[in-house]
């Protein structure tokens, strides 16, 4: 079970393909080359990057909890 690196929440919704919205800290995540990338929507609807918050440890994650 994908569970967000942020707040540790697992009420992760799927919005796209290989995106993902965490409903517990209202950031998107997004999945790719094994890495989480974390995007936090601003009120204008722009994204801004959070992955500088975390270590790629965090981020990684290996696909099979999805
Ligand atoms: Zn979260």
């Amino acid at each position: 079970m994908l569970k967000c690196p942020n707040c540790n929440s697992k009420d992760i919704g799927k919005i796209g393909p290989e995106q993902y919205y965490c409903w517990g800290c209202f950031i998107e995540l997004s999945y790719k080359d094994e890495m989480l990338s974390l995007h936090q929507v601003e009120e204008d609807g722009s994204l801004s990057s959070l992955d500088d918050l975390f270590t790629d440890e965090e981020r990684k994650c290996d696909g099979a909890s999805f």
